[in-house]
């Protein structure tokens, strides 16, 4: 049996959910590079939004003591009261925000929260406005949840950021949310405070709710401040704001997210979760809390660090003729233009499209990177700078000698 057919013959018993969905090719063009990797090609990966460093010692100690203590059982279904608790701290520590405890609810990564909130508020026949470059698990979250994704191009002129006139624009009867996010992945792009206001003027006196995707608020390199819509009050009734534990606190792999929102939100999305996973892990979840009260110091330290790395990054692509980069304000994402070396031969291999170029440096230069497709938006490729330097070091110097 070939494998057409053997597609063919097993799609009929498919649901249309999962065959509308596409699989998240951050995940797997990183699963490609690790087992190039494990095949014993030393292949340097910039296509996962995963820091490098290790999960700092304090919030690990937290989950020991978890263990040891007995902590390993199951928990209520929207979080730890402690763990409510510290995310309302750290809503307004760090975010002027004032959420609490029964607004608040942590799921397993800042996926699932997401995909909680949508599967609560969306059905089938909702719109569901996406501006691309998008994070690529957006538009099919939305279609997940038998909803329709309405994708929103915004260009590099406008530093990818949609404009009040296209989000007006986009709005139609059946619009039912926005997906905001800030700093974005992929691009790195912040709005301003007066940005986000012009274009939350646009929902204004709708029934439109925002989800906004904040897992960057504490990565943002000094222009410009992180600003939540959720800070504009006649806005915070409609606004659910997603976050997680992973980028911040070097934690990708111990599953904490959370969204805060008005509370019928969040039992509603909670009533959800407790058909689907229950809660996150009762061990992860006593690792956050300790992350999200202990010293900060850690976050600023590694902040510090992605902005080294990013401005080393961005000098070093920003010598390639061809590739034309801006200098993101935040998150850990490079986004250039690879529209330069299209149509061009290097090495024998002619690049017609950035999935070219993205194959081309991973077979031929082992880097890898996501193609701008992934996130809506050809002609580009994403670089994450949260590798280590000397694994920067290499990738620019390869990137440079294979456009050589
Ligand atoms: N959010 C990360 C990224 O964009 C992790 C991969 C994923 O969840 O898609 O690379």
């Amino acid at each position: 049996m070939t494998n057409d057919t053997l597609s063919i013959e097993t799609e009929r018993f498919l649901s249309r959910r999962v065959l509308r969905v596409q699989e998240s090719p951050t995940l797997q063009i990183t699963t490609l590079a690790k087992k190039m990797s494990a095949d014993g090609h030393d292949v340097v990966s910039l296509s996962a939004g995963e820091p490098d460093f290790p999960t700092p010692d304090f919030v690990c100690d937290a989950a020991i003591d978890a263990i040891k203590h007995g902590f390993t059982r199951y928990t209520a279904v929207a979080g730890i009261p402690d763990l409510r608790k510290a995310v309302c701290e750290k809503f307004k520590r760090d975010n002027g925000l004032h959420y609490s405890p029964d607004e608040i609810l942590v799921a397993g990564g800042g996926k699932q929260a997401i995909q909680n909130a949508i599967l609560a508020l969306c059905d089938e026949g909702d719109e569901v406005i996406i501006p691309a470059p998008y994070w690529v698990s957006f538009p099919e979250m939305v279609k997940i949840a038998d909803a329709t994704p309405v994708i929103v191009q915004t260009t590099i002129e406008q530093k990818f950021k949609l404009t009040p006139e296209q989000l007006a624009d986009a709005i139609t009867p059946r619009t039912k949310m926005l997906i905001f996010n800030s700093p974005s992945n992929p691009t790195g792009a912040m709005y301003s405070e007066q940005e986000i206001r012009a274009l939350m003027n646009v929902l204004s006196g709708k029934d439109i709710f925002v989800i906004s995707d904040e897992m960057y608020d504490q990565l943002v390199y000094g222009e410009v401040a992180h600003f939540s819509p959720a800070q504009i009050s006649d806005l915070r009734e409609r606004v659910i704001v997603s976050n997680a534990l992973s980028k911040t606190y070097s934690m990708t792999g111990w599953r904490v997210g959370y969204i805060a929102a008005a509370k019928w939100i969040i039992d509603a999305a909670a009533k959800l979760q407790s058909q689907m996973s229950s809660h996150t892990s009762s061990i992860s979840q006593k690792a956050a809390a300790a992350a999200l009260m202990g010293n900060q110091e850690i976050v600023f330290n590694m902040r510090d660090e992605f902005k080294r790395r990013r401005d080393f990054l961005h000098r070093e692509l920003s010598k390639v003729q061809g590739i034309t980069c801006t200098l993101p304000e935040g998150a850990f994402y490079l986004f250039p233009s690879v529209e330069g070396l299209l149509g061009k031969t290097f090495g024998g291999t002619t690049l017609q499209s950035s999935v070219d170029v993205a194959d081309f440096l991973l077979k031929k230069h082992l880097v890898a990177t996501v193609p701008g497709d992934a996130f809506g938006t050809p002609g580009y490729l994403r670089l994450s700078y949260a590798a280590s330097m000397a694994e920067l070091e290499k990738a620019a110097l390869r990137i440079q000698k294979a456009f050589a």
